[in-house]
């Protein structure tokens, strides 16, 4: 199969230059080589609407091109699926917890960032807004978990060393062994259950470094229903990617 005939048919599907032409559209393709991969893989990246081929070791990157092609119309499908993107800007609207909040941007304030009256309201020149507002939402973040994390943890007898909130692309959480928490910032965009849920789990695993059933147990203790979050998160995890 020759990707790049000439002439051909423009709707047919291409490779050329790491970008896949699908139903006349571009996508982007990244290349990601994993040793315990058996076969070709492919993925789509939900935050940049890119798709994902992973290959085995010593596996020809001519052969994850060949099943890119076979497969084009999956990723296309995929891709076309995905939420609409929110970038942050004035009058875009945020599920802040749960609550829909309106970003404004006050050019002539004097204070940083700040929620009154169901608006993120931003001072400042409109090229910072952007960056300002995800910052906001990462102190907001760490303001929401902190207490939460330490107090759960305090109800199971262990202790939290650090509390940290960041970019994560593929999970919510995670907890080291030596207790330090970390938690993706866009889970402020999740219903407050959602976020609870997530909590109790990384703070559950300072008790159980494992997902058997006294580490469910655990996390069932501390925040009672588990399966509506975790189905909240299997079908709108990924839309929380489309943020900012
Ligand atoms: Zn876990």
């Amino acid at each position: 199969m020759d990707a790049s005939v000439p002439g051909g048919d423009p709707l047919a599907p291409r490779f050329r230059d790491d970008t896949l032409y699908v139903n006349g559209s571009a996508v982007a393709v990244r290349w990601r080589l994993d040793r315990r991969a058996r076969r070709v893989r492919l993925s789509v990246d939900p935050r940049e609407g890119s798709v994902i081929v992973t290959l085995p070791l010593r596996t020809a990157r001519r052969r994850g091109e060949e099943f890119l092609l076979q497969h084009a119309g999956w990723v296309a499908g995929r891709i076309e699926a995905l939420p609409p993107r929110v970038p942050f800007r004035h009058g875009a609207s945020l599920p802040v917890l749960g609550r829909e909040t309106v970003i404004c941007h006050a050019p002539g304030a004097r204070r940083g960032v700040w929620c009154e009256a169901g608006e993120i309201r931003v001072s400042g020149a409109g090229e910072h807004l952007a960056r300002r507002v995800t910052d906001w939402l990462k102190r907001q973040a760490l303001a929401e978990i902190g207490p939460k994390a330490h107090a759960m943890a305090a109800s199971l007898g262990r202790k939290v060393r650090r509390v940290s909130v960041r970019e994560m692309r593929s999970r919510w959480g995670s907890c080291s062994v030596k207790g330090d928490l970390a938690f993706c910032w866009r889970l402020m965009l999740a219903p407050g259950w959602v976020l609870d849920y997530v909590i109790a789990h990384e703070v559950a695993h300072l008790a159980h470094m494992n997902h058997g059933p006294r580490f469910w147990r655990t996390v069932q203790g501390l925040v009672g229903d588990i399966d509506r979050p975790r189905a909240w998160l299997r079908r709108h995890g990924n839309a929380l990617h489309r943020y900012g």
